[in-house]
């Protein structure tokens, strides 16, 4: 006749609490981990998760209370099968990673139970710093691309120790601490964790004698020189990765790299707009008017471009060349090159000028300003 409770060595009045706290103890004690191959030890634990299994479900154990472990048994509940508790391990050890699960997640502390059997010494291969630094380029050289050689400082591995730290590999020896390991077991209750080994930092190895040149570092500091390629049409505030160009890696990790972050500096005729180029053009009342030919330099070319202004040209009108502005820093064709006309009001007239206009303003007629008539007419309605 199976008796739960005291399988569990509780009252019949025990609480969920108590019913928990003696489980886990139990289960602790008989797990096929802490006892490998001991027959009676695993069958042990198979009892005492099956009887938490039932005690830890209220209407289980009511059920259980009133008629007894073949009633569950017999409805299907729990999947034993005889009296030897559960059937298989399976069933006991679900059992008992639901116990210790919960609030706290059952795989960081069933991790950190049995979890570690560290053989030999963990390999610390860690990636190298990554490191940034600025380039300011001209407006031109982001149309045309650039070649820019700059000199960083980053550590490059020691040569003479090959990034060890020590003087020769002999010098290289285990740590006594966690002897050669890396990590220390520490056992705090029923719990037994492993922990990095504070001597050695988990390496392993310690260094007897140090490399005298990086002085146990495995590393050093050194001047370098990089070509960084800048791609033609590459924007203000752009960065480019230069992979593996930062700091060297430890046991074994590969470089950092060196992120170049891209300044332009603005131009004094041309702006940019995406991959357009703008460039505004001032014309005078009489050659918007009369209609002018102007030739614009360009960026990067001496050969100027000749551009027809026609006659009446408005304020604020936009010319747009094709294909004549920044190459697509992704090599996604070119940008335009756009025009805008701003049209100047003349001011500091002469008195000759002065008597000319007041001339002209005498012969001004509706159809000389469209737009000025188009505005009166839609007022007209107001008054
Ligand atoms: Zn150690
Ligand atoms: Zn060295």
């Amino acid at each position: 006749m199976t008796d739960y409770y005291s399988t569990l060595g509780v009252s019949k009045n025990a609480t969920a609490d108590e019913i928990k706290k003696a489980y886990r103890k139990l289960a602790v004690k008989y797990h096929p981990d802490k006892n490998p191959g001991d027959k009676k030890a695993e069958s042990q634990f198979k009892k005492v998760s099956e009887a938490y299994e039932v005690l830890s479900d209220d209407q289980k154990r009511q059920m259980y209370d009133q008629f007894g472990a073949d009633a569950l048994k017999g409805g299907g509940v729990g999947g034993a099968a005889g009296n030897g508790g559960f059937s298989s391990m399976e069933e006991a050890l679900r059992t008992f990673m639901g116990a210790f699960g919960g609030a706290g997640g059952s795989e960081s502390i069933f991790d950190s139970f049995f979890g570690q059997s560290y053989g030999g010494s963990q390999e610390l291969a860690r990636q190298g710093v990554s490191k940034k630094t600025q380039i300011t380029i001209t407006f031109e050289e982001a149309a045309r691309g650039v070649e820019k050689e700059i000199a960083i400082t980053k550590y490059v591995q020691c040569e003479k120790c090959h990034g060890s730290g020590a003087r020769s590999p002999k010098d290289l020896k285990n740590c006594t601490t966690c002897h050669g390991s890396g990590y220390l077991q520490q056992t705090r209750g029923f719990f037994s964790m492993s922990t990095t080994c504070p001597h050695c930092h988990g390496s392993g190895k310690v260094i007897a004698v140090p490399c005298n040149e990086c002085h146990a570092v495995g590393k050093i500091k050194k001047k370098e020189k990089i070509k960084v390629p800048i791609p033609a049409g590459i924007e203000d505030e752009m960065r480019l990765k230069m992979s593996g160009h930062g700091d060297a890696g430890e046991g074994g990790g590969p470089s950092g790299d060196l992120y170049v972050y891209i300044r332009v500096t603005p131009h004094d005729v041309f702006k940019r707009d995406g991959d357009d180029l703008i460039l505004t053009l001032p014309l005078t009342i009489t050659e918007a008017s009369l209609g002018c030919k102007k030739e614009i330099p360009r960026l990067l070319s001496k050969a100027p471009i000749r551009l027809t202004i026609p006659k009446g040209t408005q304020n604020g009108k936009i010319f747009r060349l094709k294909n004549e502005g920044l190459p697509n820093v992704h090599g996604h064709g070119k940008g335009d090159l756009l025009f805008h006309i701003q049209v100047e009001i003349p001011v500091n007239l002469s008195k000759e000028q002065e008597s000319l206009l007041n001339a002209f303003q005498k012969t001004e007629n509706s159809s000389n300003s469209p737009q000025k008539k188009s505005f009166l007419d839609k007022i007209k309605v107001f008054f």
